[in-house]
């Protein structure tokens, strides 16, 4: 790690907000979290400010036909935030509240989170503001194929890896996959992770994101000593991350209580049976109104009473208005960026123990990384490997960041961003400056 300082207090975020709120702008946040750890670490001034700024934004025009025959023009962004210590690597988003701040927070991110799993990566990330659930399979189609291709000089195996993220999938990876290679000639599988398995993606990467989650909190419930079995689990967020996990805490016999996707929550102190709960959504859109349960806010959701919540969803969910009525025990953190740094302040004081996104979430980008391994190398791992790598570096992770955040007195947020700020750190030093 480099330039490690003694142990400092926690340096409380700056009130520079405004009066009464918060400042929401995700990037702003990002970059107050990277301050913090800089601050305990004693970073130089002009280090800092490498670190906490994007190394290159692309944004783009899609044209894209529509099946009306109507010309629509989408507004598309690629962010690589740092290459330091490998290319860059992060999902994309497509969803109708993308903006450049939110891709840059999330591409920063990345390069906290590959660092954190001490995978060799930076950070990326891309988005494309659209609303995939008003457009056709053939309209989502041409557009992420004309996305891909006004990217292109700045993606590659070895430059840029993308990934799915919000209402993206392993089709959408296949059809950017696909591009890439038509246009160069030659099929390059380690172009995009997440990709179908019948197209050389990795078993295990549907579920990864969240069974990574699982790991870290099966270590944290050891910590707060909780047992697992038989724990209460509220899940806002019912897609890849949140769907995925509710299935495999069950499997564990955790009792899901309450489950919430874009249009609302369900509710049942008897337990939410996941694979039900996924069928209904399946049929019917959406979770709400599921049988045998009562009909919740995604607010309410937040506030249950239950031993681990957890975010799968969207930033900003857990705030200084409602963190203190947040009354879990544990928060694992599968979305990205759920929690404002005022609300850690306040999850902290109420001894709430919180995985935050750059490791609970990893689990994703770590069997990413598996399959651009086993894509270069053009030889595939049986399932249970993948499962066994991957618990070996998240819970190696969980550790890494416990111990920082007791070396330090500070919060496991801070924590797992002095551990993974020192590493990229330390990365960038010993590359030295170009030229
Ligand atoms: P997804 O598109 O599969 O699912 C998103 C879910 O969130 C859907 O159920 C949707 O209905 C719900 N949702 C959307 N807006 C909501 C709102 N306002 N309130 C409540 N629910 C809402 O996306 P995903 O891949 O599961 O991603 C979810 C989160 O996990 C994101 O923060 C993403 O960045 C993060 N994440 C995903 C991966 C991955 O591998 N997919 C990896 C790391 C982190």
């Amino acid at each position: 790690m480099a330039t490690v300082a003694k142990a400092n207090p926690q340096p409380v975020p700056p009130r520079t907000f405004g009066t009464s709120r918060e400042d929401l702008n995700p990037y702003r946040i990002a970059q107050l979290q990277f301050d913090i750890a800089a601050e305990h670490l004693k970073l130089d001034p002009g280090l800092r400010q490498v670190l906490r700024t994007p190394k290159r934004i692309m944004e783009v025009a899609i044209p894209t036909k529509m099946d009306n025959g109507q010309l629509k023009v989408f507004t598309g962004f690629r962010v690589q935030h740092n290459i330091a210590r490998g290319p860059a690597k992060g999902g994309m988003r497509y969803h109708p509240g993308v903006t450049l701040d939110e891709v840059k927070a999330l591409a920063s991110w990345m390069t906290w989170k590959t660092a954190t799993v001490n995978i060799p990566y930076g950070g990326g990330k891309g988005g494309v503001i659209c609303d995939p659930k008003r457009m056709s399979k053939p309209e989502l189609e041409r557009m992420t194929r004309r996305f891909l291709s006004e990217i292109l000089p700045i993606i590659g195996p070895d430059k840029d890896i993308p990934a799915p993220d919000v209402y993206t999938d392993a089709q959408t990876m296949a059809w950017m996959m696909d591009t890439y290679s038509m246009t160069l000639g030659a099929t390059s599988l380690g172009v995009v992770t997440g990709k179908p398995v019948s197209l050389g993606g990795s078993l295990g990467r549907n579920e990864a994101t969240a069974r990574g989650c699982l790991f870290v909190t099966e270590e944290a419930c050891k910590v707060k000593k909780i047992s697992l079995r038989g724990a209460t689990v509220a899940i806002q967020g019912f897609g890849n991350a949140g769907a995925i996990a509710a299935r495999l805490f069950a499997e564990k016999k955790a009792k899901i209580i309450a489950v919430s996707d874009s249009r609302g929550g369900v509710h049942s102190s008897r337990g939410i049976d996941p694979m039900k709960a996924l069928r209904y959504k399946e049929r019917t859109g959406t979770v709400v109104g599921m049988p045998g349960t009562s009909r919740i806010s995604n607010e309410e959701l937040l506030a249950l009473k239950c031993d681990i919540l957890i975010p799968a969803a969207l930033e900003n969910c857990i705030t200084l208005e409602n963190a203190d009525q947040i009354k879990a025990k544990i928060v694992a953190e599968a979305a990205n960026g759920p929690t404002t740094p005022h609300a850690d302040e306040v999850l902290a004081r109420k001894g709430i123990f919180l995985l935050p996104d750059i490791l609970a979430n990893a689990g994703g980008v770590t069997v990413s990384y598996f399959e651009w391994a086993q894509n270069l190398q053009g030889y595939f791992w049986e399932e249970h490997e993948v499962n066994a790598k991957l618990e070996k570096v998240i819970k190696k992770a969980f550790y890494d960041v416990y111990e920082a955040a007791r070396k330090y007195h500070v919060h496991n947020r801070t924590g797992a961003y002095i551990l993974a700020v020192g590493r990229v750190a330390d990365a960038t030093m010993v590359r030295g400056l170009f030229p």
